[in-house]
Order: structure tokens, then C-alpha cells, then sequence
């Protein structure tokens, strides 16, 4: 018998592990976790566990575009570790607007006179209506006191922002004279009119809401949140007509025609760049928003700026398809996801013998028309492989439901069928 062998100091155990790549005070951490459970073995695989909670890029083969787990729209942006005229004004040498050069870009974009950028489409809104209606009221029909994914509840964002809510009309049914009534009662002091798009969920039968062309027809000034950040219902930067799952999208270019005065929307849905809130329309409306305190606490760092920059450029020189990772994967034709698909099952079919494409439905996803689907195909194999496809590097997402997995093509980059193969293939 020979007596147990000691456990190897904290600092042994976790050089040990060095290969992990993981910096020496968590491989302490790890190390010591590990020791203090009586469980020196484990130490690697704490260490594995640890450096999979970590950022990490993965292949999306969800087939939901705008995946919100996955950051919803994929970006590429390049910045070099330079200073940079963020707050710097080139032609006079002294101090400049934060918001200057993307709010003239995303004016331009959505024919309007003036815009401004914040963290998120949250931000936007609570900013609009904090440095607008704080103190007074703000008419919301009833169909559109909506709660968007998870957090963000029209209700709560109004209080958050010192204005008080009034509730229009009814939850299937809103005319303008609900809300001319409301307008016009004595104890309302209306700031503005909110309309809000009801984005991941739709309400069918005898429903109506107002119009943004005749709301515009009040008294107020009227604050459209389309969400999804459509710039424009014909898609000029798309080779066809627009896709038919687009119909029922709000557009910023046509609602601020259709006579809204503010619009705010998400960076990154529809428009396919970084997170961000964009406000665009009437610049004696914009400009409150930009002096009020909050817009300091909300605004975005020069990386998203710069990001949203090239974004705004990439449409206004209408290269949208080539280089906005989420519009190219919309305008990728069937028949070229089909041929990925079947190359990557004949690559794989002596690992998987039952691998096979598949029809698919992608889903714009990030709450964006609901309901609608866009036409992909799938590379299926039997059984639930969701796990062992997360575990290679880099992972890739998949969906299983019946013992059978599928990975949807369409959010896929063809640069990435290597990975997916590799991925089915697993560890040789
Ligand atoms: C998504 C969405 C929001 C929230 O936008 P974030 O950018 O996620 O903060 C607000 N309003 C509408 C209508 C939306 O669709």
C-alpha cells in the first residue's frame, strides 16, 4: 500500500493547464476549485468549461438571420488603434458634434432633416419621449402598449421617462378619432402622439390602428417606433422586387413620407449593422433629444459610431448586398444554398450515412415580421447532434426536434462550409 499521493500545489495545477490559453489568475481559480473539490482531475475540464463562457464566434445554422442570442446582425468592422475625430471638428480645429457626421449620413439616407444615434431602439424611444413629453401626456392606442422582447414595455419605458401614458382606442380597434377625443380632453395635455409597431407579434380578425398619414393629421407631432430599421419598403439596394416576407415591415423612408415627425428604429435588425438606436426626423424635434441629459448617459463610443458610419455608407452607395452580412444572406438565391448543402452531405455521408438536404423556412428573426418565413434549405442528420456540433471550435448552432437535426444554409456563410463539415465530421 502506498499512502495517497499528495495534491499538486495550486500554481502546478494550474501551469498544467497553461495550453488552455486561459490567463494564469482564472487558471489559478480553476486550479484551486478544483483541488479544494477533491477533484485534481478535473481541473481540465473546469478549464474547458470556463473558456466556453467566454465570447466566442460561432456559425449560425439556425436558420433565424437576426438571431438575438447571437447578437442579431453579424458585422464586420475594422478600426485601427488610432485617434479619431469623434468629437473633433476637421474644418474649424475646434470641438464638434459626437452626432454630426452619422446624423447627417442617416438623414440623408431617410430623407429627412436631421438624425441622432443612441445605444439601442430602448434608448431611443425613452430619450424621445424624455426630452418631449416628460410632464405631460402621451396618447398610445391600446393595440400598441406592447411588451418587445422581454424588457422593453411601452407602459414602462413611458414612466421610466417621467411622461404619462394615455391609453387610445381599444386593443384590436384604434381610429384617429379615438385619439383626436383623447387629444381633446381637457385634463390631456398631449406632447405627442406614439405609434409603436407591435413587431414580434400579430393580432388577425377585426382589427384596425391608425395610420401614420392620418395621425399626422393632429395636432401633435407624431413619433413613429418602427423597430426593425427597414430604410425603405422597395429595397432599391436588392436586385429583384422586394421579398414578399418584407409586406407589413414599416419603412423609416416611407413613415417619415407618410408624415411622421420623429422615427426611431434598431441598428441591428433590418438595417444590418451594430447595436444602436437611430432617431431621425424634424430637426427642431431631434435637437431636444440631443440636449437633453440623458442623451449623454445613452450615447454610443466611436466603435459603433464608426460602425453605424460605414453602415449608413454602404447604403448610400447601394453596396448593401455585397457587404451587409444580413441582406447578403436575404439575397443568397435558393438554388446556390442548395449547392453548398448538397456538397457538405457529400462530404459528410460516410460519417452520416442518412445526411440529406432538406427544404427549409429561415426566419428574419430579432422580432421582425412575424409570422413570415423566407425559403432556405437544411443539411439533416438523424438524431440530436445539437451538442457535439456546440463542442468544435468554432461552434456551430443548430436546431434538432424529433431525434433529427437540421443546419438551415441560409445564415451561413459559405466561407464557414468548411466549419460545418468539420463540425459533422467531429474529432478524428
Ligand atoms: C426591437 C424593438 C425595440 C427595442 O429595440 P432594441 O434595439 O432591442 O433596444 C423597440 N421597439 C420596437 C418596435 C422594436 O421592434
Amino acid at each position: 500500500m502506498t499512502a495517497p499521493s499528495r495534491p499538486p500545489s495550486v500554481d502546478t495545477l494550474a501551469r498544467s493547464l497553461s495550453a488552455s490559453g486561459l490567463p494564469h489568475p482564472i487558471l489559478v481559480d480553476i486550479a484551486r476549485a478544483a483541488i479544494d473539490a477533491g477533484d485534481v482531475e478535473s481541473a481540465p475540464a473546469r478549464a474547458d468549461a470556463f473558456r466556453r463562457t467566454l465570447l466566442t464566434p460561432v456559425v449560425n445554422a439556425t436558420g433565424v438571420l437576426l438571431h438575438t442570442n447571437l447578437g442579431r446582425a453579424p458585422l464586420a468592422h475594422h478600426q485601427d488603434a488610432a485617434a479619431q475625430t469623434v468629437e473633433f471638428d476637421l474644418a474649424s480645429g475646434q470641438r464638434g458634434s459626437r452626432q454630426a457626421a452619422v446624423g447627417q449620413l442617416f438623414a440623408r439616407l431617410c430623407g429627412a432633416e436631421a438624425a441622432m444615434v443612441v445605444n439601442n431602439n430602448a434608448s431611443a424611444v425613452l430619450l424621445v419621449v424624455a426630452a418631449l413629453a416628460a410632464g405631460r401626456d402621451v396618447p398610445v392606442s391600446r393595440g400598441e402598449s406592447v411588451e418587445i422582447g422581454g424588457s422593453f414595455r411601452v407602459p414602462e419605458v413611458l414612466q421610466q421617462s417621467g411622461a404619462r401614458l394615455v391609453d387610445v382606442g381599444t386593443t384590436n380597434r384604434t381610429r384617429l378619432a379615438d385619439y383626436a377625443t383623447a387629444i381633446d380632453r381637457s385634463d390631456v395635455d398631449a406632447a405627442i402622439v406614439l405609434k409603436v409597431h407591435p413587431s414580434n407579434y400579430r393580432v388577425e380578425g377585426f382589427v384596425e390602428d391608425t395610420s401614420v398619414a392620418d395621425l399626422a393629421t393632429l395636432d401633435v407631432p407624431v413619433v413613429a417606433d418602427i423597430g426593425s430599421g427597414l430604410i425603405d419598403a422597395h429595397c432599391p439596394w436588392l436586385p429583384g422586387a422586394p421579398p414578399a416576407w418584407l409586406a407589413g415591415e414599416p419603412a423609416a423612408v416611407q413613415t417619415l413620407a407618410d408624415g411622421a415627425d420623429l422615427v426611431t428604429f434598431s441598428g441591428d435588425k433590418l438595417l444590418g449593422g451594430p447595436q444602436a438606436g437611430i432617431i431621425v426626423g424634424r430637426a427642431d424635434l431631434v435637437d431636444p433629444c440631443l440636449r437633453h441629459p440623458l442623451a449623454r448617459a445613452l450615447r454610443p463610443g466611436g466603435l459603433v459610431l464608426g460602425a453605424l458610419q460605414q453602415t449608413a455608407l454602404t447604403y448610400l452607395d447601394r453596396r448593401v448586398v455585397a457587404d451587409i452580412p444580413f441582406w447578403k444572406m436575404v439575397a443568397t438565391p435558393l438554388a446556390d444554398l442548395r449547392t453548398r448543402a448538397d456538397d457538405i452531405v457529400t462530404a459528410v455521408v460516410d460519417r452520416h450515412p442518412t445526411a440529406r438536404v432538406e427544404p427549409s423556412e429561415a426566419l428574419p428573426g430579432a422580432g421582425s415580421a412575424p409570422g413570415v418565413t423566407m425559403p432556405s434549405v437544411a443539411v439533416v442528420v438523424d438524431g440530436d447532434v445539437l451538442e457535439p456540433l456546440r463542442r468544435h471550435s468554432p461552434p456551430v448552432i443548430a436546431r434538432s426536434r424529433d431525434q433529427r437535426t437540421a443546419l438551415d444554409m441560409r445564415a451561413v456563410d459559405p466561407s464557414e462550409d468548411r466549419v460545418v463539415i468539420d463540425a459533422l465530421l467531429g474529432p478524428r
